[in-house]
């Protein structure tokens, strides 16, 4: 045999999820799209915040892009830290969100993978992930000299109240009312109701396949559902993303139908909380699959589906402000641990994996509480992971990788 063949190991075929040439194909030709010149594809672009109201933008043939996907990429293909310390040259400061930082710089240089994104016709800010999304899409606004509509949605640490419904609910006409002075024509109610039930459904769908993992062995771990949500968030209230997570999902029972899980030997079960270490995903992975520790639930990928309770079917616009407004992101501490301790008892955990993640203070400041709140109720093993979602720099691979194998002699 020569020395340059590469060996199959049919046992690791097996296990490999089928759908992922096909998502990979979708994305592409997502941007592939986005990227033609404005003249040729004849759509507008709104980059939008990942947890903004994008059902209108596809029901007024906008095409949305996602900085922050973007900033997912950028930490996968480990151009982070270079993109990073241009933005700190530039004056942000490394305490920055690093999706921020490495937007705002690879729009001034057009770097980072793909070339940079596609320069948008607007930008849609919604703050119930984050404040730092808004001075960042201010930034962006003029840098680009486009107009930028903001949704504000108060945090709803405990209750939503009357006052807040009616807060967001206005916003929400104002943002129709955006939208149709930018495009130039009339909102499109029939379409929006079309846009709205292929969200609902996709939506459905998303939470229909992490929940494939409640079976033993579980088909799929959370590194990939870190993969395949970007349809979720880049393509929710479309067809194309209804068509995809459907053949995704038989995927997943046909591997439940055959005993086929993700881990050669699944022994233990994690939930994962806060976004992904997109430059050490494979890593990561590794290092628990080689542990038997499978990660079987996570509160990141969950997230977008965190609405689907205040969603109403038959009034989707009616409620899209309330809906976006009561995202997990925008709750309180209890409600976060809440979520997770949800997530230990549906998905029969063994243990939690915090990332507490430098760049995203939102998710990460309470987590020393969560950890406590977690302890006391149910009393099993949790680790603390210190990164950052897309700068290395925030990565230590030795005291990571010490503190895993202290956890996992816990379990
Ligand atoms: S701070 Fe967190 S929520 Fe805000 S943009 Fe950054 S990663 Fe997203």
């Amino acid at each position: 045999m020569p020395s340059d063949e590469k060996i199959i190991d049919p046992d690791k075929e097996r296990r490999k999820i089928k759908c992922d040439s096909k998502m990979r194909e979708i994305m592409a030709q997502y941007y592939m799209e986005a990227k033609t010149p404005k003249e040729q594809r004849g759509k507008p672009i709104a980059w939008i915040t990942s947890g903004g109201p994008v059902e209108p933008l596809h029901a007024m043939d906008v095409i949305p892009i996602y900085p922050e996907n973007y900033g997912a990429m950028i930490g996968a293909s480990k151009m982070g830290v270079e993109l990073c310390e241009r933005a700190e040259e530039m004056g942000y400061p490394r305490d920055l969100c690093s999706y921020a930082r490495a937007d705002i710089a690879s729009a001034t240089v057009n770097g980072g993978p793909i070339g940079g994104l596609p320069e948008p016709d607007m930008l849609i800010c919604c703050n119930n992930i984050c404040g730092t999304v808004l001075k960042w899409y201010e930034v962006q606004a003029r840098y680009y000299n486009v107009p930028l509509f903001i949704l504000d949605t108060p945090i709803t640490h405990t209750e939503f109240n009357d006052e807040m419904r009616r807060y967001v609910t206005r916003q929400s006409e104002e943002y129709i009312r955006f939208l149709e002075q930018v495009c130039g024509k009339k909102f499109d109610y029939d379409r929006m109701k079309v846009v709205g039930d292929l969200s609902i459904r996709g939506q459905e769908l998303w939470q229909e396949i992490l929940d494939t993992t409640m079976n033993r062995p579980a088909p799929m771990t959370c590194f990939d559902a870190f993969f395949h949500l970007a349809m979720i968030v880049t393509l929710r209230g479309t067809q194309t993303a209804v068509d995809y997570y459907e053949m995704l999902l038989a995927e997943m029972k046909e591997r439940v139908a055959q005993g086929i899980g993700m881990l050669p030997n699944e022994k233990y079960r994690l939930v994962w909380d806060n976004l992904p270490i997109w430059y050490r995903l494979r890593w990561l992975s590794n290092k628990f699959i080689e542990r038997s520790a499978c990660l079987v639930a996570d509160t990141y990928t969950s997230g977008w589906t965190s609405w689907m309770p205040f969603v109403d079917r038959s009034d989707f616009l009616g409620f899209l402000g309330e809906s976006y407004a009561r995202i997990f992101l925008n709750s309180g501490t209890d409600i976060m641990a809440d979520n997770i301790i949800r997530m230990v008892k549906k998905y029969d955990a063994d243990g939690v994996v915090f990332h507490s993640n430098r760049s995203c203070k939102p998710y990460s400041f309470g987590q020393y509480d969560i950890q406590r709140i977690i302890q006391k109720k149910l009393g099993i093993p949790t680790l603390m992971i210190e990164a950052d979602m897309v700068d290395e720099r925030s990565f230590s691979e030795s005291q990571i990788e010490t503190r895993i194998d202290a956890f996992i002699e816990m379990l």
